[in-house]
């Protein structure tokens, strides 16, 4: 059996999930080395802490990585999923905010290479996105509202993962609402209300650290490599 670390490239190196990826695969140094970090514009110094760091414009030179792990904005996807297509290796994406025309092109890359692309890389969205298709399906007819609420740099709205608990309810018919809320530093929470006549359920996601979406996605890297090509998802990847 290999017990070498897994080498990771992680893409969107200088943000926040980024810089937690990097201090979270330093902590299990058995489990994994970072072998390149790269982010929009050349860094200086190139290495930090033992890490090298390279501009998105020099991803074509970067060193041999088993798995490439991007967290960075959708004007960097398309980058990153061709180099992974070019080099065979598999790719983690937890970018949100990417088109259509990229989610084709993430289908059509999962013949190719093995690749996760999720809204969320937490447990209890996992467990909640089931609840919402369970209960969607148990109340037809009644209104569903998803409202979310995150920090104020974040870009898009609604948020990645309110658009897929979106469709996890749409699945049994339902019209879905969407509310998003900017303020402060809000790590990521999400509201799903189903209301009735008379009646209301509301089941609620708070992520109260942004570790939770960055040991996730070190968890299922570490799941990749080695596996066929194919579109996985998170819950493949648990155990
Ligand atoms: P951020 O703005 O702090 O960081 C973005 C990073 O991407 C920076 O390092 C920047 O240099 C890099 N970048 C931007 N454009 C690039 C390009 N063209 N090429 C290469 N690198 C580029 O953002 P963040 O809060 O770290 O979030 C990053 C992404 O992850 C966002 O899309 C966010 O919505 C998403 N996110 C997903 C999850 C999840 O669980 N799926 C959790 C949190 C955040």
């Amino acid at each position: 059996m290999d017990t070498s670390p897994t080498r990771l490239l992680i893409h969107g190196a200088s943000g926040r999930m980024g810089q937690a990826l990097i201090r979270l695969a330093a902590e299990q140094p058995a489990g994994y080395q970072v072998v390149a970090a790269v982010t929009r514009r050349a860094p200086s110094p190139r290495v930090v802490d033992g890490v090298p760091y390279f501009a998105a414009s020099e991803l074509a030179g970067v060193p041999v990585f088993d798995v490439a792990v991007d967290f960075s904005l959708p004007d960097g996807f398309d980058p990153i999923l061709a180099l992974c297509v070019e080099r065979g290796t598999p790719l983690v994406s937890g970018t949100t905010g990417i088109s259509d025309r990229q989610m084709a092109a993430l289908a059509h890359a999962g013949a190719r290479i093995p690749l996760v692309w999720a809204t969320n890389f937490s447990l209890g969205v996992a467990v909640l996105t089931d609840l919402v298709e369970r209960a969607a399906a148990a109340l037809p007819g009644w209104d569903v509202d998803i409202v979310e609420s995150h920090h104020v740099h974040k870009k898009d709205a609604p948020s990645g993962t309110a658009l897929t608990l979106g469709e996890a309810a749409g699945s049994a018919g339902a019209q879905v609402h969407y509310a998003s809320l900017r303020a402060g530093d809000i790590v990521g929470e999400h509201a799903v209300q189903f209301t009735g006549l008379g009646e209301r359920i509301e089941l609620v996601h708070r992520a109260t650290h942004r570790d939770v979406f960055a040991r996730g996605a070190l968890h299922v890297a570490s799941k990749l490599a080695g596996r066929p090509a194919g579109n996985y998802r998170v819950r493949d990847l648990l155990d």
